[in-house]
Order: structure tokens, then sequence, then C-alpha cells
């Protein structure tokens, strides 16, 4: 049984995989920050954020010792923020407890920030030829149609039991290609929502999922709750050319990024003038936006911006501070914006409001 699925499988990777920035060679690091890339986003979209991080951020060292808001700028429009602050602390830890270099070991790698069973079983299989499985959405939805099970693969329980099996077939020799195979064929053959390409497919004669013609119901997912929805005013504040931006608490959804001000509930005409007074502003016009919703995994912001534009106030250089200003408002040109400042993508539908480019967008102009 386990030639018939690894040989084909295998046979199957040789010929068809991609040709990827991170796998030009086994270096740790490199497969470390493209794994975390790829938790949340197409491969196609990562290769411009994988080629700038690198190119600022070659190895462990440098980014250990990178400012924050490097860091966060590099990551802006990827989501999860938290990832990549975790991968800054595990980098300080591989400084300093192993020398700079990442462990090869798996229950190793656990035991870095932000590096779970999946990651652990990418790095130390694909950069050091363990023998380790790397069990994600992908690979439980390809194993699942493979046998026809019906189990819920949100399961953590169910997850470990996969991860068990395939720990008994990896190949020695070659578990890097093995478990690169398996993502490989997720992305690219076994499609989610029902639109596997199983024409193409190594287990195309073997699979019963195909074969019993349940496609539409395996993988099986029981029903999470629903995400939570909360209304958010967002104030596109102008004072010429420049916008007023803020810092998010350190704490919480989106810490310590930049977001235009924005308010809890749908405030009316009248309320924004005086949110903006309060600022310090007199107010010229209010503009009505077009509304934008942002999911985020546990709830969605249903967002309602406004264009204000204010009075010139006359600051004769950018950023200066302003008496009536909190001191984590800024007032800010674009150009600033996107070198500088990280805004996360929640904002993304009114930045061309305000002439600012965020992310991949910036880097594909
Ligand atoms: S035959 Fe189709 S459903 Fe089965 S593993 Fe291959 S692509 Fe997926």
């Amino acid at each position: 049984m386990t030639d018939e699925i690894v040989v084909p499988l295998l046979a199957w990777y040789d010929e068809n995989k991609r040709i990827l920035p991170w796998r030009e060679d086994r270096n740790p690091y490199r497969i470390w920050v493209s794994e975390i890339m790829l938790q949340q986003t197409r491969v196609e979209a990562v290769k411009p954020y994988f080629d700038r991080f690198i190119r600022s951020l070659p190895d462990v060292k440098s980014l250990a010792e990178a400012q924050e808001e490097t860091l966060l700028k590099l990551w802006e429009g990827l989501g999860y923020y938290n990832r990549v602050r975790n991968m800054q602390k595990a980098a300080r830890m591989i400084m300093e407890e192993y020398d700079g270099k990442m462990p090869s070991e798996y229950e190793l790698l656990l035991t870095l920030p932000g590096i779970g069973s999946y990651t652990a079983g990418a790095v130390a299989s694909i950069a050091f030829e363990k023998p380790e499985v790397a069990v994600d959405g992908n690979v439980l939805r390809i194993i699942t149609r493979l046998t026809a099970d019906e189990t819920d693969i949100l399961s953590e329980k169910f997850k470990k039991q996969i991860r068990e099996e395939l720990l008994k077939i990896v190949p020695l020799g070659r578990t890097g290609d093995f478990n690169q195979a398996l993502m490989e064929l997720g992305a690219t053959v076994c499609l989610p929502n029902g639109a596997p390409k199983c024409e193409k497919c190594p287990w195309h004669g073997m699979c019963q999922a195909r074969m019993q013609g349940r496609l539409d119901e395996i993988p099986y997912k029981k029903k999470k709750k629903a995400r939570s929805v909360e209304q958010k005013t967002v104030l596109l504040l102008r004072d010429g050319d420049r916008t007023l931006i803020r810092k998010r608490p350190e704490k919480g959804l989106l810490a310590g990024l930049f977001e235009f001000p924005t308010f809890d509930g749908w405030l009316t005409t009248e309320e924004i003038r005086r949110q903006a007074e309060h600022l310090g502003y007199g107010v010229l016009y209010v503009e009505e936006l077009p509304q934008a919703v942002h999911v985020f995994s546990h709830k969605e912001w249903h967002m309602k911006g406004y264009l204000v534009k204010v009075e010139e106030i006359g600051f004769s250089k950018e950023n200066e501070p302003d008496e009536k200003r909190p001191s984590d408002y800024h007032l800010i040109s674009p150009t600033m914006i996107e070198s500088s400042y990280p805004i996360p993508s929640a904002f993304r539908a009114f930045t061309p409001y305000v002439n600012v480019v965020l992310g991949n967008e910036r880097f594909l102009r």
C-alpha cells in the first residue's frame, strides 16, 4: 500500500513541481519564511513578498535585529502580523541558544515561538531531510479524499492521527520531497471546493472519494460559529496632501499597526465633524465613500468611510507635532506612509482616496 501511494506521488512531483524561489536550495531560514507566508496566502501572491523580505532580511541574524516597523512594513498586506513578530522572537532565540543556526530536530523547532507542528515538520524534512511530515488543511483534504474518510478535518485529534499515519509511510531519503509533493498536489491538482483536477492526479485510479462520486462531501468540516459583525467608521482626514493616521494599541487586533482614525459604530456627519474638531481641525467638507467589508478569521468589519477635508493648518514639516493633536496621531504624506508606516489591508478599500498604495501592489507597480 505504501508504494502504491508514495511511488506515483513522487514520480508526479518530479515531473510537475514548480520552480519556486524557496526551493532553490535547502536553506532552512528561507524555507521557514516561505512556510509562514504560505500559511495565509497562495504561492503566486507570496513570491514578491518573499523576495523582498529575503532581500531586506537575508538571514536569522538580520531578522533578529530588525526594527519592528521595518518588519511590519515588509509584512504589510499579508495579515496576521503576530506571525512575523513571532518569527522575530524565534530568530532571537536561535541567535542566543543555537548560535544563529536553525535547529534541525522537529521537537526543538516546536519550542520556537510561532512554529507549530506543520512548520516544524516542513523545515525538518525539507531543509534537513528528517523523517517528519507537515500536515495542514491541504494535506488533510487530499488524504481524506483519497480514503473517503468523513471525519471532521478541523478536529485536532484527527490531524494527529493523520500525522501518525503519514509518519509510517514517509520515504527515507526523500522526506522533503514527499511533503512538498503533498503540498504541491493540494495547491495545483486536488483543489478545494469540489473542483479537483482528478484527471491530472497520480492517485486517479485509487482515490475513493472520486470513485464514489463524493467530492462535494469530502473533506468534511463541522460548521464553525458565525463571525461577529462590527460596524466601523473610518475617517480619511486630509490637510492638503497629507493624511491623518494613528498607531493602534500595542495589544489586540492589528496591534501596533497604523490606521486611518477608526471609530466604533456608524457615525453621523455631525459626529464626524465633532471628532475632527476635537483633534483641532476645522472641517471644510465631509464626503461619504463606498462602504467596505473586511473579514478577519473571527469577525467582520462593515466599514463606512468618509473623506474629511480640513482647513490647511500650515505645518511646515512632515509630521510636525501639534499641541492639539494626540501624540499617537501623525499627519503624513502618501510617500511617507508607503515607506514607513505599516497599514493593514483591512483599510485597502480606502487607500486610493488618499493616494496610498499598500504592500504587494506597491512592489508590482
Ligand atoms: S483523484 Fe481527485 S479527489 Fe482524489 S486525490 Fe486526486 S485530485 Fe484529489
